[in-house]
């Protein structure tokens, strides 16, 4: 008489009961594959902003639970700055991107500026944007500025962290079979999404970030061809010690290859918000 195995690990998804002789590493991979597709029936594929194909296994809400709290965290290390002429720069040209956005994302955003002589800007799940008062001193124009900002924003919206943390769940899924003898998926997905959140983006992420933030700043009426200036000059920034944006955004020549050749889709968008009137000045 076969043992039978009756598997519920996603209430609503019921899944066919299983008949196995004895059990052994053929019924734990079952089990797996189980897991696996099952977690992948709630959530699964979804799309990014440019058409691609995504793995999202994390909930938005775990992941925007998970950069609010590193947000806090930067903030409480002390290096917050009130300094109101720069707040007023960086806000001025976070306002310009934000009506930009695609409805669901345009407001609830938090800006901050941190006291810090390094060029970097960031943006986390949760709606929170960093920008270190180094970057503001790097960029050359608003454009500059928006560029950077522009494509952490665009990160954000396209879930890239969601994504990290989705692929970090599925492998520790896949490195950890025993695990799914009593899954503790709440802790995978809770340290997955702090992993998402951290990582060094893979290239894919970065031409997509690239193409979001180009459109974003070029319809917010910045001039889209700084968002090149602005990565050659954080190439050029810092001699022997390259900034820290880098290691986790190269600015490598496919990445100014991949900016140039969208300027044929963003020069016609950016015309466009200037004959409407959209010229800011923020003073950078
Ligand atoms: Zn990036």
């Amino acid at each position: 008489m076969p043992e039978m195995y009756f598997y519920y690990f996603n209430q609503g998804y019921p899944l066919p009961a299983l008949h196995f002789r004895t059990p052994g590493v053929t019924q734990l991979m079952i089990r797996f594959v189980i897991l696996l597709a099952s977690v992948l029936l709630v959530t699964g594929c979804a799309t990014s902003p440019t058409g691609r194909s995504q793995l999202i296994m994390v909930g938005d809400e775990q992941m925007s639970a998970s950069g609010q709290q590193l947000f806090l965290q930067m903030k409480q290390k002390g290096k917050v700055v009130r300094d109101p002429a720069t707040s007023a720069t960086v806000s001025c040209v976070v306002n310009a991107l934000l009506p930009q956005l695609p409805p669901p994302w345009q407001g609830g955003w938090e800006v901050q500026v941190f006291g810090d002589k390094e060029p970097n800007a960031f943006a986390l799940p949760g709606r929170k944007i960093g920008v270190n008062t180094g970057m503001v001193k790097l960029v050359r124009n608003d454009a500059q500025l928006a560029a950077v900002i522009g494509h952490e924003i665009g990160h954000v919206i396209a879930r890239h962290a969601n994504e990290r943390a989705s692929m970090s769940v599925a492998s520790q899924l896949g490195a950890g079979m025993a695990e799914v003898m009593a899954p503790g998926t709440g802790d995978l997905v809770n340290i997955g999404s702090q992993v998402g959140v951290l990582l060094p983006y893979s290239r894919a992420h970065e031409s997509e970030a690239d193409v979001i933030g180009q459109n974003l700043m070029a319809n917010a009426g910045f001039d889209p061809r700084e968002s090149i200036r602005l990565w050659q000059l954080m190439e050029k920034q810092g001699g022997g010690k390259p900034p820290e944006l880098l290691s986790t955004h190269p600015a490598t020549q496919s990445r100014i290859e991949g900016l140039n050749a969208h300027l044929k889709v963003t020069m016609p968008m950016f015309q466009r918000a200037q004959a409407a009137g959209r010229r800011p000045h923020c003073g950078s």
